[in-house]
């Protein structure tokens, strides 16, 4: 029997549940994303000075595991040793909880280490931007940057949508009306999110996270005390929505200085180094229910990620899943 390709675009967190699913069970599968690393916006960086180095996840905080599909996969991954409960709630500046008593796991050591462990038999191309599909010969053929293109029998786009829809259009391929508007429907929050190397401990408390009231910042977190950052302490800083999108333009060394100030209250510290990063699409602010979006445009094409299944990392993962799920149904129906 002829094996199967699947050129999944995206290596965050629902291409990479969707790529070990189907490579497990014999598929050619290969994993193309523009970044430096895998993970997306499981995202995390490190900064130093001196001695000291700060260890920051910059994209998602920690997530959350209520379906029990994703449950069995993190319990696995805390028995790997690669998640861990960070917490079972969380603080708001005005001494509210929110959450409580739901566990909120974080990857260890840092976030972007669940995206890696997930990556590592995997056939995962980075910094291969995919700029165009064509359907020929009733293959797909995913056109890149760098030049190459890489052929799958079905293909899979995780990017966020607006990214997606940009990609079909370039690629002259018109989508069918419902799904067109169905993908461009769901609209994302901006966010600037400012990694802090502190000289201090900084004065965010146990256990470590800190919602704020929504502007200019949402959340910061500790690193030191999420236990992210052995040597070096450092806070990250979020932006609220309305700030974010305000300032899409500013100077960063404004946006820096703005969001530093808000931030002093928590800080009690010096700052010895800083990184600003924007995420254009943070937050789905409407994701739709259905798990994924799947039709023949003109060939079989997978829409998954964030934006269905309910948003953030659980949905993204469940939305790999379920897509994975549908595909290998449909092999073995013929
Ligand atoms: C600041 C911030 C805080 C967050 N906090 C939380 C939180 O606390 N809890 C929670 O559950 N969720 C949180 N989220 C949301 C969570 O991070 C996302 O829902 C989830 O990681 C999305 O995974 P994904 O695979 O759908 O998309 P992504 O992780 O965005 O993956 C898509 C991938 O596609 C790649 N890509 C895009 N276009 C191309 C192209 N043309 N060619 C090649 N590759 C391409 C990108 O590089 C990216 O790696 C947060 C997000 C942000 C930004």
């Amino acid at each position: 029997m002829k094996q199967i390709s699947v050129v999944i675009v995206g290596g965050g967190l629902c291409g990479l549940m969707a790529a070990v699913v189907l490579q497990r069970q014999g598929l050619e599968v290969t994993v193309l994303d523009k970044g430096k690393g895998v993970g997306g916006r499981l995202a995390s960086r490190r900064l130093r000075h001196g001695e000291a180095v700060g260890c920051f996840d910059f994209g998602a905080q920690y997530f959350k595991a209520q379906d029990p599909l994703f449950l069995a996969w993190v319990e696995d991954w805390l028995n790997a040793g690669v998640v861990k409960v960070w917490a079972e709630g969380m603080g708001t500046e005005t001494g509210a909880i929110r959450s409580q008593g739901v566990k909120l796991y974080r990857g260890e050591p840092s976030n972007r280490s669940l995206a890696q462990y997930l990556a590592q038999d995997l056939r995962v191309v980075n910094q291969e931007r995919v700029n165009s599909f064509h359907w020929q010969d009733d293959v797909w053929q995913v056109h890149c940057d760098s030049g190459q293109v890489y052929q799958g029998d079905r293909l899979v786009v995780t990017a966020p949508l607006p990214q997606t829809l940009d990609l079909f259009e370039t690629s002259a391929i018109k989508l069918p009306d419902y799904a067109h508007q169905t993908l461009e429907a769901v609209t994302y929050d901006p966010c600037f999110s400012l990694s802090l190397l502190l000289e201090q401990p900084s004065l965010v408390p146990d256990p470590g996270g800190l919602w704020l009231s929504g502007e200019p910042l949402a959340w910061m977190a500790c690193s030191t005390k999420k236990g992210i950052s052995p040597q070096g302490y450092g806070v990250t800083v979020q932006a609220g929505p309305e700030f974010s999108r305000h300032h899409l333009e500013t100077d960063a060394a404004q946006v820096i200085q703005l969001m530093t100030e808000a931030a002093q209250p928590w800080l009690g510290s010096a700052v010895l180094d800083s990184h600003l990063h924007l995420w254009r699409y943070s937050h789905p602010q409407n994701p739709l229910d259905q798990p994924f979006l799947f039709g023949d445009f003109p060939g079989p094409v997978y829409f998954g990620g964030d934006a269905f299944h309910g948003g953030k990392v659980e949905g993204a993962a469940l939305s790999g899943l379920a897509i994975a799920e549908h595909l290998l149904n449909s092999l073995a129906k013929g």
